[in-house]
């Protein structure tokens, strides 16, 4: 712990750190569970979870426990060695995940690029497609990351201006529509890579069967479903992954953020052996991917996320919490939507900009982001309780509804 204060602490990082984000004015230098605090003491609940990183809360004694172990032990050996983490960890994601293979990478924009890797090779030398000629299927409002590849089908200005020139070979339709797709499918078309629920562009749900449709278009056309469950994954929609809601069974899935719960980087993508066989020694890989105290931590987070049946939790306390903000009836809120402990507020035009809400939120003790101008999203950790999500509504009313508005 540093020995400043929340005012020089912010004000260092403007003059030296870059400002490519634009932080709500609270410094965080303790936390515990769905629990922060700042320097001078002062206690926030986390509504946010490092965008679902954080899904088993912060600093949970298991995961920790399982970081300092391994630490004491070993804690890197690239993969020119074998080591004693990675096969476990290995094994236990693709029992989680029911897929026999496991790539491990560190962020979720390289499990990402991976992925895309992966659709494009297999493209190439299992489906046949003619060089160079590979076709990638995405959507709309996606996020997917930051890679110069990744933000060269974002549709977001801010995301994708002056970094040019982009990666050719993705076609960008609506979500939420199957004619498009279907539509946009050729002969070069090697696959098809979605989120089950568009976290970033503001917990934008698709209609049911939405999933469903995309697996039957893959599955005609031979295409590979990617599915990008960085967000929405580990039991923060109230399945273990979210594709779950709609039985389907993709090709590939993306996962990052809490797979390193909270306390790591890690990320991976998990696949059956007909996909990512088509890797040989050379063509892929990661310094730090698959390192042994990455994959004690994951081991381990995984492990949290199932004792603690935190899926379950997720998906009652969701109901639970969505159907709180909703009585509030609030004349600022226009639509509450979400799954699980993944909640979009979205608010009506004339209520002013979401930042307001969240940095009146913050004041109150309660910490989450605005995404966009006018959503709001609330993304506690899955550990929360009951009396919490209570106390949370309680300040979420005080800013929502306040007094005079009731009178
Ligand atoms: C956060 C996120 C990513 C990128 O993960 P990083 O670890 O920040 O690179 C990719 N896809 C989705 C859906 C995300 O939410």
């Amino acid at each position: 712990m540093s020995s400043y204060g929340s005012e020089q602490l912010m004000k260092m990082e403007h003059e030296f750190g870059a400002h490519n984000y634009h932080p709500l004015e609270v410094v965080i230098s303790k936390a515990e569970g769905i629990w922060v605090e700042d320097p001078e003491g002062r206690r926030y609940m986390d509504m946010l979870s490092a965008y679902s990183a954080v899904n088993q809360g912060h600093r949970h004694p298991k995961i920790i426990k399982a970081l300092k172990d391994q630490a004491d032990v070993l804690t890197l050996t690239s993969r020119a060695f074998f080591n004693d983490q990675w096969p476990l960890f290995a094994k236990k994601l693709s029992d989680v995940t029911g897929k026999e293979m496991i790539l491990p990478m560190n962020t979720g924009a390289e499990a990402v690029e991976t992925a895309i890797k992966t659709m494009r090779k297999w493209g190439y030398l299992v489906k046949g497609v003619e060089k160079d000629k590979a076709e990638i299927i995405v959507f709309e409002n996606n996020f997917h990351g930051r890679t110069v590849t990744i933000i060269t089908f974002s549709v977001d200005p801010d995301a994708r201006d002056n970094y040019g020139p982009f990666t050719p070979g993705f076609v960008v339709v609506p979500y939420d529509d199957l004619a498009a797709v279907e539509k946009a499918v050729n002969k070069n078309t090697v696959g098809i890579l979605v989120e089950p629920i568009q976290g970033e562009a503001g917990v934008v749900v698709p209609s049911d069967g939405f999933l469903k449709g995309l697996e039957t278009i893959a599955r005609r056309n031979n295409l590979l479903l990617a599915v990008d469950e960085i967000q929405t994954g580990f039991c923060r929609t109230g399945k273990t992954f979210a594709f779950e809601h709609e039985g389907i069974d993709p090709d590939i899935i993306i996962m990052g953020k809490a797979l390193g719960g909270g306390v790591m980087p890690v990320s991976a993508i998990a696949a059956n052996k007909n996909v990512l066989e088509v890797f040989l020694p050379g063509t892929h890989g990661s310094t730090f991917g698959g390192n042994p105290l990455a994959c004690a931590v994951a081991s381990a987070s995984i492990d949290v996320l199932i004792e603690e049946k935190l899926a379950e939790r997720s998906a009652e306390l969701g109901e639970y919490f969505m159907e709180g903000i909703r009585a509030l009836k609030s004349p600022k809120i226009k639509l509450v939507r979400g799954k699980g402990l993944l909640i979009g507020v979205v608010l009506h035009e004339s209520a002013g900009k979401a930042r307001i809400y969240t940095t009146a939120l913050k004041e109150k003790g309660l910490l989450c982001k605005e995404t966009h101008n006018w959503i709001i999203r609330f993304a506690p950790p899955l550990v929360i309780t009951k009396q919490e999500i209570d106390m949370a509504l309680e300040k979420i009313a005080e800013v929502f509804c306040p007094v005079e508005a009731k009178a």
